[in-house]
């Protein structure tokens, strides 16, 4: 049985940086759509733009008046956070094989698709850990040397999937000398990282067990 694993300082750090550049701050777990937590929160919103994600679902942003009218905890919170009257929320329903579920992202400012979609991979990462998916130190499987995956140089570190190719490696346990840059056209969008993540070749899983 897979334990819970703790998320270490340093995975903290780097994941808490991925989520400030793109403004990201906090989601909500409620199944329900975006409105009517804002709704139910007694939020004031309006949707500004509906943005077509790589899946083909549509992610709409709203954007919040938060006028501390209501005493629910959810303003306060946003509130307390940004210590600002606007924030914005994004509203991303993925086809879940039950239906829909909605997916609700806080934002201090107006997020574009790249910062929706690092949002979603930054959960699913830090979640990848907890089950024990993916390990945060672990022994490079083509030199041995033991690395932390926050450590990780990407191969392009200017462009905006850095981030996404360091996580690659952290899938595949490599170092940044040993990482196989041809791969790196082949970049899950979040959609699919729940398999990008799992799909860890055979010989990565066998070395593993090996150490
Ligand atoms: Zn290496």
């Amino acid at each position: 049985m897979e334990g819970s694993v703790l998320i270490d300082g340093s995975t903290e750090r780097h994941l808490a940086r991925l989520a400030r550049e793109s403004g990201y701050f906090q989601r909500e777990f409620n199944p329900d759509p975006t409105r009517t937590i804002l709704t139910q929160a007694g939020i004031n919103y309006v949707p500004i733009q509906d943005i077509e994600m790589d899946t083909g679902e549509i992610a709409t942003v709203y954007s919040l008046d938060l006028n501390g009218d209501s005493e629910n905890k959810l303003e306060e919170g946003l509130i307390s956070h940004g210590n600002t009257d606007e924030a914005f929320a994004t509203d991303w329903a993925v086809d879940a094989n039950h239906g829909y579920d909605h997916l609700t992202y806080y934002f201090d400012s107006p997020p574009t698709k790249n910062d929706i979609e690092k949002a979603r991979i930054i959960n699913k990462v830090k979640h990848a850990i907890e089950i024990g998916k993916l390990q945060q130190q672990f022994s490079c499987r083509s030199c041995g040397k033991r690395v932390h995956w926050t450590d990780l140089m990407p191969p392009t570190p200017e462009r905006e999937n850095g981030y996404k190719q360091q996580i690659i490696m952290l899938r595949d346990q490599q170092c940044s000398c040993c990482n196989d840059t041809d791969n790196f056209d082949h970049i899950a969008h979040p959609n699919e990282i729940d398999e990008f993540i799992q799909a860890r070749p055979a010989d990565v899983m066998a070395t593993a067990h090996e150490e």
